[in-house]
């Protein structure tokens, strides 16, 4: 639900998410909120009570707007409003969407929207950041795009999420694609190797010193084997 479903389309229509929806793997109704303004010149947004700065999104289109959901898809959906207010967005949460059969967003711009129409579809706030955005379609842009790749058959056999950053509460190691040389700088001999076994073990303590070094916090609830844990500790010594 959305003041501009142009910009939801277009994200919806280009690259892995414009295939997905080609091929019916996912599918994204952007609906606009202004066709369900009663008044003549299309209003949807009003004064604020109390006075003060900017404009609401008023209760009642969106209302109709949400009525006018198919029922099936209304029934046990998530409503989620777009909110700086909101839970933090982070891949845990995009794996909790993605197991979710459908999901309704609403997203809101100028101030934002009546608040008894978040008590009325008892919705759940989700924000992208402690940042102000003008409106809430980035946002969902960002999530549609981040929860659609976890679902099975979203993306192709040459494109996965199982080593990926968060995935297994770690960083993702360095990539590199041809040439071998470039600017000087060497592909690591190791992946020149073949050796499979030595590659994989190479990765993950990449992952782990990008993690300690990038992010340190999220090795707090990383699962390391013991050998890890040493390699971890031996890397921080090597660093003092
Ligand atoms: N007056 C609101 C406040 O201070 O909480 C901010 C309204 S903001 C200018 C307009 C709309 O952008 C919001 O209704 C929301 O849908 C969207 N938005 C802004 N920042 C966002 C964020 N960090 N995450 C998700 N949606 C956001």
């Amino acid at each position: 639900m959305t003041l501009f479903p142009e910009m939801i389309e277009g994200i919806v229509s280009h690259s892995i998410l414009g295939r997905a929806v080609r091929e019916g793997i996912i599918e994204v109704n952007a609906i606009n909120i202004r066709d369900f303004s009663k008044d003549k010149h299309k209003h949807v947004d009003d004064y604020p009570y109390g006075g003060g700065a900017g404009m609401v999104m008023k209760a009642d289109p969106i209302y109709d707007c949400y009525s006018s959901i198919d029922e099936n898809a209304r029934k046990n959906a998530r409503v989620i409003y777009l909110s700086p207010q909101g839970r933090t967005f982070d891949q845990q949460y995009a794996k909790e969407l993605s197991k979710e059969e459908n999901l309704i967003f609403l997203c809101g711009h100028y101030e934002g929207v009546d608040e008894r129409i978040l008590e009325e579809l008892n919705a759940e706030e989700l924000s992208i950041g402690d940042f102000v955005l003008t409106g809430g379609e980035l946002a969902v842009g960002v999530v549609i795009d981040s929860v659609s790749r976890l679902i099975s058959g979203v993306l192709g056999k040459d494109e996965s999420f199982e080593n990926e950053s968060f995935s297994e509460g770690l960083l993702e190691y360095p990539q590199y694609t041809r040439p071998e040389e470039f600017m000087g700088r060497r592909v690591p001999d190791i992946l020149l190797s073949g050796h499979h076994a030595n590659i994989e073990k190479w990765r993950r303590e990449q992952s782990i010193i990008r993690t300690y070094e990038k992010r340190p916090d999220l090795l707090e609830s990383a699962e390391l084997d013991k050998k890890e844990k040493k390699f971890l500790e031996a890397y921080k010594d090597s660093k003092d």
